[in-house]
């Protein structure tokens, strides 16, 4: 199947390439799984494979499967959160989008074999649009493929799921991530350090060879990671408020930033327990030593717990100052640090 190029999720490719190759796909698929682990590539792939003509497609070469990839297909839609005239992301995928999604897919395809309708992510279609979706489910014209994109698909009603053929991703090997960077022209030892930062995510590996500003990122949310556990709870409530005011406008970036968070302390406990080795911010190796010194090891897993739950209450539209507000009384404080302190100041008292 060397002509989807994906990175990793090997089964579930094949098991994409040989419902094409076999002529029955399903009319309707949730590709479920984490973040940036390659689900929206594979659901493009689907659309090339099904529209490309080449003997064994999709070729990725012919004029079909260019367009579908530089989104420039007239039979390939994709439906996501649409942005507001004020540049804030709006709340949902709407009643009203799903609705033109239906009069759209009655017609048949305009210039390819197949209409595809990739929905992405899948789980902020409002209650209201996924029952409008489901009429369209329930009758799907022959000529139509629907991907169903979603990183939290438990989501989605039962009632949509059960009438989608489930393809599972998973996070990837960092080995497979490597070796696909050195394929698509990144020097070997730049391959190493992002495969290993990508923590089992190769669409933030590829974004980030491609754009060294996710690196800059990544640096300035590492940094924030630290100097927040040296903060008083008065200044990391200002970081709290400019976070929610950024998820207003790009709640992906936050997401990003949490993430990038979650992986630095968790780096911490990794070397707390001994298993320095196995930490992800290779590059970082000295702070995050000097972390794992200073930090009570029970608070900082409290708190790795608290940025999973509030990385899931965001996406569950929970009100965004409220959660992150309630996340910044759980930052590991230096306890190690005042420690020292107070045992400076013992001798100095008894002269
Ligand atoms: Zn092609």
């Amino acid at each position: 199947m060397g002509g989807w190029r994906l990175i990793g999720n090997s089964r579930a490719v094949n098991a994409l390439a040989s419902a094409v190759s076999s002529g029955s796909p399903a009319r309707s698929y949730i590709f479920a799984g984490p973040e940036r682990v390659g689900k929206a590539a594979a659901a493009l792939r689907l659309a090339q494979a099904l529209n490309c003509a080449a003997d064994d497609p999709p070729c990725l070469s012919c004029e079909t499967c260019r367009r579908i990839g530089e989104a420039k297909f007239a039979d390939v839609l994709t439906v996501t959160v649409e942005t507001a005239t004020d540049g804030s992301a709006l709340k949902s995928i709407a009643v009203e989008q799903m609705r033109d999604v239906e009069a759209t897919v009655a017609l048949a395809p305009y210039e390819g074999r197949k209409r595809v309708v990739i929905v992405d992510p899948a789980e902020e279609m409002s209650a209201g649009a996924q029952n409008a979706f489901l009429k369209t489910l329930e009758e799907p014209p022959p000529h139509v493929v629907f991907v169903l994109v979603s990183a939290n698909a438990d989501r989605l009603l039962e009632t949509v799921r059960s009438r989608c053929r489930r393809v599972d991703f998973g996070l990837v090997a960092g080995t497979e991530i490597e070796a696909g960077l050195i394929e698509r022209g990144t020097d070997a030892e730049q391959a190493a350090v992002l495969a290993r930062l990508a923590a089992g995510r190769p669409g933030w590996a590829l974004e980030a060879a491609a754009a060294p500003a996710l690196l800059a990122k990544r640096d300035e949310a590492l940094d924030e990671a630290r100097s927040l556990a040296g903060m008083d709870l008065a200044d990391r409530i200002d970081v709290a408020e400019k976070l929610s005011a950024a998820f207003k406008r790009d709640r992906a970036a936050v997401d990003e930033t949490l993430e990038q968070w979650l992986g630095w302390w968790r780096d911490v406990v990794l070397t707390q327990s001994g298993a320095g080795d196995a930490i992800a911010n290779l590059d970082r190796r000295e702070q995050i030593a000097a972390d794992a010194e200073r930090h009570d090891r029970a608070q900082v897993t409290a708190f790795i717990e608290a940025l999973r739950e509030t990385r899931q209450h965001l996406r569950a539209n929970v009100q965004s100052r409220i959660a992150l507000d309630a996340l910044m009384l759980r930052v590991p404080t230096k306890r190690q640090e005042t420690r020292d302190r107070r045992q400076e100041r013992a001798p100095a008292a008894n002269t």
